[in-house]
């Protein structure tokens, strides 16, 4: 038996700052992670063409300056190898990797009440805990897709989210690619440009804007880094914790411009690139009219860039769907890539899948020649990660407390689970992930170094402060209109028989940091500390 001040479990982002942060807080701590390496999403996502669509200068830590001023990335939005390699930067530095060890599944995670402690057990040891920490991924369980027939399939399979990490030979290959959201979007223009093929069997078109990617140059690093200070508190404060929520949301509403205004500003947020474009008036993601204008904008720039109107019209959303409820894609290159000879889309909506050969899929119209599947169907979001463990509270399993859905206190805590955290998981905030996780991990350290102080065995939330929370979550996931509109992995929609539930607050990331830290200057309401 392994013994610890705290366990993390988990060493992605979130893993890593929490045992940064907690051995920095004096205690002895230590994570485990299933991978065979640190960096979470970063070490799992290795498919072609991944990277973040958050501008790297906001999607990385931001507690140390030396670390966020040395940190030369080398374009607007780094690709996933240089933003594994900056995660395991990080763990070297700061001399983490002795407090991480890899190849460490989570199997059993239990509470014990006479000890108050916790016990994890991983294939080959056990693990012991005052505190524990879960910090397992919101996006770290790929979805099984209900493709009915796909078993018959002889070729070669796999899927975005479990990418090998010695890469795959796509050279010449024909490709069915299924799933065009974040994931679907960057493999798909990447693989085109070296395989026979690439067909998209598409369920749903969405939106996608211009990332505009371009190289950092020396000069563009420099003046950030001599602005960091001023656009690391902006983000902070900020809704998405990203520069151009907090240096270009608009407080006008749509209706208030003229149709040219509309135009020129709507022109400057395409030109400019990133997800921004849904802030670019106040009322886009609050009302569905001001919405509609919006998202007609967009689908007219599809229909321009892709020169074939047929495929255009397969590619464009319908105009029902609301911009910005599904997680918006940004690409490089997707609609374009339409245009080669070697693209193409089957809507599944008019033309199901009949079935597979061994390397074939057929529908009714047509028969393809398919060596290769890539499968960018998703996650089982927010809760997967958790569920999958046999989690033991005080006389409750996390399967059944959430059998109606995720329950906690402010995405942290969780009524029946002294002493366990979880960071990034259902009820947080949904915002740049990095920032989340600092907002997170500090304020679960500060709490600790209070029942420390108070030489408390445990501390736990209560069932009203789990009421309350809920009812925030939904009462502002109501506000933000345009989430209510669509099937989005937001809401559990995404996995057959899991509950359809908000899962995350959308008050942004400075609302939540707010909220949290009055929760703590008020003495942390709902919250006992037991002797
Ligand atoms: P996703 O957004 O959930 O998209 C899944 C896609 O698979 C959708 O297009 C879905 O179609 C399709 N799909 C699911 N089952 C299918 C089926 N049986 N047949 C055909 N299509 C099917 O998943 P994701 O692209 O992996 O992205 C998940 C999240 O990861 C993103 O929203 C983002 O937060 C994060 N991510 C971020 C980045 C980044 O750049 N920062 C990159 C990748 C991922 P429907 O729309 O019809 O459901």
């Amino acid at each position: 038996m392994k013994n610890y001040d705290v366990l993390v479990v988990g060493a992605g982002m979130a893993g890593i700052y929490s045992v940064y942060r907690m051995k920095e807080n004096g205690l002895a701590v230590h994570a485990i992670e299933a991978g065979g390496g640190v960096g979470g999403t970063w070490f799992w996502n290795t498919y072609p063409g991944a990277r973040c669509d958050v501008e790297s200068l906001d999607y990385s830590f931001s507690f140390s300056e030396e670390l966020q001023s040395e940190t030369r990335w080398s374009e607007r939005f780094a690709a996933q190898p240089e933003i594994l390699q900056y995660l395991n930067n990080v763990v070297d530095r700061f001399g983490l990797r002795e407090n991480i060890t890899c190849n460490a599944r989570a199997n059993v995670v239990r509470y014990d009440q006479s000890t108050r402690r916790w016990t994890v057990e991983t294939d080959g040891a056990t693990y012991s805990a005052k505190y524990l920490i879960m910090a397992t991924g919101l996006l770290s369980v790929p979805v099984e897709p209900s493709i009915p027939g796909l078993d018959a399939f002889g070729g070669e399979i796999y899927s975005t989210g479990r990418w090998p990490a010695s890469g795959v030979d796509l050279k010449d290959k024909r490709i069915a690619l299924f799933g065009n959201g974040s994931s679907g979007v960057q493999v798909l223009p990447t693989v085109a440009k070296e395989a026979e093929s690439v067909t998209l069997f598409q369920r749903t078109a969405g939106y996608a804007i211009p990332m505009r990617n371009d190289l950092m140059t020396d000069a563009e690093f420099e003046e950030a880094v001599a602005a960091y200070s001023e656009r690391r508190k902006r983000t902070k404060e900020s809704a998405m914790g990203t520069y151009w929520s907090a240096y270009h949301t608009s407080d006008e509403s749509l209706f208030g411009a003229s149709e040219e205004e509309r135009r020129r500003v709507f022109e400057k947020f395409w030109d400019m690139g990133g997800p921004g474009f849904v802030v670019a008036f106040a009322d886009i993601l609050l009302d569905m009219d001001a919405n509609k204008l919006a998202s007609d904008f967009v689908r007219d720039k599809i229909r321009e860039l892709v020169r074939d109107p047929e495929t255009a019209e397969k590619l464009v959303p319908a105009a029902d769907e609301p911009i910005g409820c599904k997680r918006l894609c940004v690409e490089n290159g997707y609609f374009e890539a339409f245009n080669r000879p070697n693209v193409s889309v089957v809507d599944l909506r008019a033309e199901p899948i009949g079935s597979f050969g061994e390397r074939a899929i057929h529908t009714a119209d047509n028969s393809h020649d398919i060596d290769v599947v890539i499968l960018a169907t998703g996650f089982d979001a927010f809760t997967g990660s958790m569920l999958r463990m046999d989690v033991q509270g005080r006389g409750i399993a996390l399967r059944d407390k959430w059998d109606e859905g995720p329950s906690n206190y402010l995405g942290m805590l969780m009524a029946g689970f002294p002493n366990m955290f979880t960071v990034n998981g259902p009820g947080t905030v949904a915002a740049n992930f990095f920032l989340a996780t600092e907002v997170q991990v500090d304020w679960i350290g500060r709490l600790i170094g209070e029942a420390e102080k108070r030489g408390a065995s445990a501390i736990e939330t209560d069932v009203q402060g789990e009421r309350e929370w809920r009812e925030l979550l939904d009462s502002v996931a109501e506000m933000v209109t345009v989430t209510n509109h669509c099937e989005t992995w937001f809401r559990g929609t995404n996995v057959a028989g899991k509950p359809k539930v908000v899962m995350n607050y959308l008050g942004g990331l400075g609302g939540y940091s707010e909220y949290c830290d009055g929760v703590e200057l008020e003495g942390y309401r709902h919250l006992r500390f037991q002797d």
